[in-house]
């Protein structure tokens, strides 16, 4: 097949990380016959340093042209002051939203020669496979922002079309699954969790009746995730206590360094990248941990341009390498660890 497919390295460990996904996506290319484009633009704080803007309209055209885009991760010291007029996160805000992404998967399995990297206990992680369905486009980081003299404010708003669409996502993503949903909200404080909860109620309802859910408060939702994650199948939430507890999340697999994420709207094209950011303690080192990065091609491979098989032979190659060894320093504790580079070569070898 012939696809076109923007790569936005971004900042910090995003090149590193982003450069041994172009070489797996070239080789599965080559091995099964695809025509992939890869069309490389600036964004974030470096796109800042060559355009004054985090997301430079010929970026964003590349990317509304693409079939997919994969992005390493942005930001970094250099461009947070707290009074600089552009920031590398508006770029990404502005970019989910112009490519009408509103549904952010992040998919959590703990490998099983990983269970001693995470700082749980293994008897507590083994079998753990859960999916995160977290609303990546409203509520109150796209709220109106207000700052006065000695106050701050920002809006929370959901509309019951934006809880519906999600709700759907999540809920046809459980069926294909192990068909157990739960909802998570902040039901008995905030009236946006209320509409939640009454939207998440009905549409299960109607449309999904052999979905089973639960509804969760977010506090109660962080203190279960640490207790039994084993029992959670797919998981649905509104987009900063998904972003809080994804990371949380994360830490079941052992890194940040290994997690995924597909970001989908109404149609294939998605914006897939994994879920750690710039890292700007280990940037330019060559050790950063390509794995989210690897996986998260395999989800643009599937979502995206429907390649199940290469999807999942980049799965098992990623899983191979890891059983192998080629473990980067965040997740051995041997000495010397992978690099980037021959962890991403321990799976182009297995492709
Ligand atoms: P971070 O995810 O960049 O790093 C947190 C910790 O995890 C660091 O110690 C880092 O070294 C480690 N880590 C992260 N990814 C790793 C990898 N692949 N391999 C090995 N170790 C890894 O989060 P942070 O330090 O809070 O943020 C740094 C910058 O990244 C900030 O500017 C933040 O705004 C930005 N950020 C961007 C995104 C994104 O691009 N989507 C997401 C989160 C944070």
């Amino acid at each position: 097949m012939k696809a076109h497919i923007a790569v936005l390295p971004g900042d910090g460990i995003g090149p590193e990380v982003t450069a041994e996904a172009v070489r797996c996506l070239n080789r599965i290319a080559e091995r099964h016959g695809h025509q992939f484009t890869l069309t490389e633009q600036p964004f974030g704080g470096a796109a800042i340093d060559l355009t004054g803007e985090p997301l430079p309209p010929q970026t964003l055209e590349t990317c509304l042209k693409a079939d997919a885009v994969l992005l390493g991760a942005i930001g970094g010291p250099k461009w947070s002051a707290p009074e600089a007029k552009v920031r590398p996160e508006q770029g990404l805000l502005g970019l989910r939203r112009a490519l009408g992404v509103y549904a952010n998967l992040r998919p959590v399995k703990v490998h099983p020669a990983l269970l001693g990297a995470s700082t749980l206990k293994p008897e507590i992680l083994q079998d753990v496979d859960l999916v995160f369905v977290r609303e990546l486009t409203g509520g109150i980081y796209f709220g109106e922002k207000r700052r006065e003299a000695d106050s701050a404010t920002d809006v929370c708003t959901y509309t019951v079309g934006e809880v519906e669409r999600i709700v759907r996502v999540a809920a046809r993503l459980a069926q294909q699954r192990r068909g157990k949903l739960v909802s998570i909200d902040k039901s008995n404080v905030l009236e946006t969790s209320r509409l939640w909860r009454q939207v998440t109620s009905r549409v299960m309802r109607e449309e999904f009746p052999a979905v089973s859910l639960e509804h969760m408060l977010v506090d109660s939702a962080a203190m279960h995730l640490i207790r039994r994650p084993r029992e959670f199948d797919v998981l649905v939430t509104e987009n900063m206590f998904g972003d809080i507890l994804t990371d949380e999340a994360s830490m079941l697999a052992g890194s940040l360094g290994l997690l995924p994420s597909a970001s989908l709207g109404d149609g294939r094209r998605g914006l897939y990248e994994p879920i750690h950011g710039s890292a700007p303690d280990i940037a330019g080192r060559g050790i950063a941990n390509p794995y989210g990065t690897l996986l998260s091609v395999a989800l643009l491979l599937r979502h995206s341009l429907g390649l199940i098989g290469e999807s999942e032979a980049l799965d098992q190659a990623v899983s191979a390498a890891i059983e192998a060894g080629a473990r980067t320093a965040d997740i051995t504790a041997h000495d010397p660890p992978a690099t980037t580079r021959q962890a991403g070569e321990a799976v182009l070898s297995r492709l």
